[in-house]
C-alpha cells in the first residue's frame, strides 16, 4: 500500500496528491522562491510527474513564467503559489509542502540555496535532529 499524500491551495479549488515516496523535500531561500511567495523560505517536495496528479481545479491553475528555465503554478482564484517545474528538473513536479494537508511524514532534508540565505531571518540554517 503507497503513501497518498493530499494538498490544496488555500480557497480549496485545487486539489491534488502524490503517492509514493518524495524524491526530495527540502527548505529553499533563494531569493526567486522568497519573492514568488512573500516568504523567507518555501519548503518543496519533488516528485516524478508520473507520481503526481490534480483531482480538481485543473482550470484554476495558472502558470508563471518565472525563468528562462522556471515555472510557478498558482491558484487563479485565492494566489496560492503551490507548484513549480523547470528544464532543470525534468520530469519532476515541486509542491510546496505548506499546502499538503496534515498530518504527514514529511520532512525537510536540509535547506538549499544557502548562499542566498536572508541576514535578516531569525530562521536557522543549521541542521536539525531528525
Ligand atoms: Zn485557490
Ligand atoms: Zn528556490
Amino acid at each position: 500500500m503507497k503513501n497518498v499524500y493530499r494538498g490544496s491551495c488555500m480557497c480549496q479549488a485545487v486539489q491534488f496528491e502524490f503517492t509514493g515516496a518524495p524524491r526530495f523535500v527540502a527548505d529553499c531561500v533563494c531569493e526567486s522562491c522568497r519573492r514568488a511567495h512573500g516568504a523567507s523560505a518555501v519548503c518543496w517536495v519533488g516528485v516524478k510527474a508520473s507520481q503526481f496528479q490534480v483531482i480538481s481545479g485543473e482550470e484554476s491553475i495558472r502558470w508563471y513564467q518565472s525563468s528562462d528555465a522556471s515555472e510557478r503554478g498558482f491558484c487563479q482564484q485565492c494566489g496560492t503559489r503551490f507548484l513549480f517545474r523547470s528544464s532543470k528538473w525534468p520530469g519532476e513536479v515541486h509542491m510546496a509542502l505548506s499546502c499538503i494537508s496534515s498530518p504527514h511524514d514529511l520532512k525537510s532534508g536540509g535547506v538549499a540555496f544557502k548562499q542566498e540565505f536572508p541576514a535578516w531571518t531569525a530562521l536557522s540554517m543549521e541542521e536539525k535532529p531528525r
